[in-house]
């Protein structure tokens, strides 16, 4: 290539407007290539090309450049370096690395100074998979190293190399030398780089057959979203995005997790920052940081980064996707990234559309959403391998018809409504059932028929349906009161709010119950609903829903959520037998009267 040409493409800065610098004299430069801006050598990458101008946003804080600085371009993409070592770190949009809290409270890192994402000197364990005279192909297993203690990492060949191993190191090796060299001469070293833009290849897109569990009853029963989906999480202001986001980065079935901290404020991230290394995975064991990639782009930092961050984000997780793992993405909020695009857009005078975004927004978004999915990995071994996107979105005033949540909406197949009269009577999580969809449950609904329970599915469907009902008749309570109901619509109404309390309403915060296994929200939708069936039954008997209400059951289905994980199913078989008791009682005495 004649790359030592292009390196030789040089302007100087003609106008500076925040995050965004013109340069001149740059004749040949082309769209979406990198540069260094000005004396400190600040990151800017092009995003418009004119004449002999171009307008770059730049990566890092403009403060204090200069007219007339010179601009280097380097002639090539945005590029993320890929490789052992990105577990349990903390990057900001642009990957350079950031030391833990300074990254939150303040000047965090020197301009320009073009930290190395990964360490080239540090030294990993490297066992071959390959050897000498083996013909290798794209996504193959070269040999692995232990990331952390949870995660082992495989060294892929690179998209685009295929060959004949010439050399295979094993043992002691550092990010300064090849791994591996071909016949012919392609190097592969330990460190990959990637334009953060480019999806990665795969060998094809599967279909989702596999819920992500998350251990939260309302999004796994009643809306769940499949392992390569993607969900919006909309909410105003205080209605528990930022939870939703993290008690997922804690509990989601999932190998890896990169989460985007997105234009939010730095003390949300220094909850995930302090927390994430002592939380403790229940299965493994082992800490949550290390299966965890954080990458940082507060409010206070570049709002260029900040546009940048999901990508970088998106790029790493299809990274470890194609080693065959599981990954979900969580970045909070992507309102906040959209308001990056709105103010370069602006910057660059571009005509705004809707409410002053520039009319890519969706575009652009939808290359960010279309990332996720389940794939077939390139490569020896039948990897699979996954990315499951979930973000937060912060609506204005909490109004979803605004274009941020429309744009969402478009891409996600999960919708988790939150809203605020929930929050607001701290009911958490606080998801408007109503107001959401999963367009994945009937894909699904096998996995839950196979690996939870056959009766589960008509469980679920009974739920929803005493929800609507609900609704229906709360509008006519509106009109003749509570009073005016017939008793079965009581039940209705009782039985919705029992529902609402018992099932839906899970905190956080509580050490049983912050992760409940599918197969205990089976059992708790059995038990409530086995509970309502006996109370329908004596209903139609002719007894008194005042009298039924008065039963020790209803208490310890309040309470049943405090019961562990683990033998959950028998503490609701015993449930289940001693309300069939009760009211047979019931029955008793009612025939010996
Ligand atoms: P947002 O990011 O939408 O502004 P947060 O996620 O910061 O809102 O939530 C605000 C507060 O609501 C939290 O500090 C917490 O007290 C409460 N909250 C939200 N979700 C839950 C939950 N699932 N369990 C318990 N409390 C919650
Ligand atoms: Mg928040």
């Amino acid at each position: 290539m004649d790359r030592e040409a292009e390196r030789e493409i040089r302007g100087r800065i003609e106008t500076v407007s925040g995050p965004t610098v013109v340069a001149s004299g740059m004749v040949g430069a082309r769209m979406h290539t990198t540069c260094l801006v000005g004396e400190a050598g600040l990151l800017g990458e092009i995003i418009l090309v004119s004449g002999e101008r171009a307008t770059i946003q730049v990566y890092e804080d403009t403060t204090g450049l200069r007219l007339g600085e010179e601009v280097v371009s380097l002639s090539q993409p945005l590029l993320a370096r890929l490789g052992p070592g990105l577990l349990s770190r903390v990057f900001d949009g642009v990957e350079r690395p950031l030391e833990a809290l300074e990254a939150v409270f303040g000047p965090f890192i020197g301009r320009g100074c073009g930290a190395e994402p990964l360490d080239p000197d540090r030294t990993w364990g490297f066992e071959p998979r390959k050897a000498r005279g083996e013909r290798v192909a794209p996504g193959d297993v070269l040999g692995v190293v232990r990331e952390t203690e949870a995660v082992e990492h495989r060294v892929l060949v690179p998209p685009g190399m295929s060959g004949v191993v010439r050399e295979i190191r094993s043992g002691a090796v550092t990010g300064r030398e090849p791994l591996c060299t071909l016949e012919g001469g392609g190097e592969i070293g330990l460190y990959q780089e990637w334009p953060v833009r480019v999806p990665r290849p795969s060998a094809g897109e599967l279909a989702p057959s596999e819920p992500l569990i998350t251990g939260q009853r309302v999004f796994d029963t009643l809306l769940p979203v499949a392992r390569g989906g993607t969900a919006a999480v909309p909410g105003g202001f205080g209605t528990g995005k930022t939870v939703v986001e993290q008690t997922l980065a804690r509990f989601a079935k999932v190998d890896i997790v990169v989460y985007i901290g997105c234009g939010e404020r730095g003390n949300e991230i220094t909850d995930i920052l302090t927390e994430f290394p002592e939380l403790r995975d229940p299965e493994t064991g082992l800490s949550l940081s290390e299966r965890t990639v954080l990458i940082v782009n507060t409010s206070n930092m570049p709002v260029a980064a900040r546009e940048a961050s999901i990508f970088t984000g998106i790029t790493i997780a299809e990274y470890y996707r194609d080693m065959g793992y599981h990954v979900a993405l969580m970045a909070d909020s992507i309102s906040r990234w959209a308001e990056a695009l709105r103010e370069i857009s602006s910057r660059l005078e571009e005509m705004p559309g809707e409410e002053g975004y520039p009319p890519y927004l969706a575009t652009r978004l939808g290359r960010f959403y279309e990332r996720a999915g389940v794939v077939r990995c390139l490569g020896d071994g039948g990897r699979t391998g996954s990315v499951t996107v979930i973000s937060a979105v912060s609506p204005p005033g909490g109004d979803f018809s605004e274009p941020v949540t429309q744009a969402s909406l478009r891409f996600a197949g999960t919708l988790w409504a939150l809203d605020r009269d929930l929050a607001h009577r701290r009911h958490f999580p606080a998801i408007s059932v109503e107001g959401s969809f999963s367009l994945y449950y009937d894909e699904l609904a096998d996995w839950y028929t196979d690996n939870v329970s056959p009766e589960l599915d008509g469980l679920r469907a009974r739920f929803l349906s005493l929800l609507q009902r609900e609704m229906e008749l709360k509008e006519v309570m509106q009109i003749i009161g509570m009073e005016g109901l017939q008793e079965k619509d009581r039940l209705v109404i009782e039985g919705a709010a029992l529902a609402r309390e018992v099932f839906l309403r899970q905190s956080a915060y509580d050490e049983v119950d912050a992760f409940c296994t599918p197969q205990k929200q089976f059992w708790m939708l059995k038990a409530i609903m086995s509970y309502l069936d006996a109370m329908e039954a004596a209903l139609s008997r002719g007894e008194y829903l005042e009298s039924l209400l008065e039963n020790p059951i209803r208490a310890k289905l309040v309470t049943m959520h405090s019961v562990p994980n683990e033998g959950f199913a028998d503490f609701c078989r015993r449930l289940i037998d001693e309300l069939e008791v009760h009211f047979a009682q019931k029955r008793g005495e009612e025939g010996g009267r």
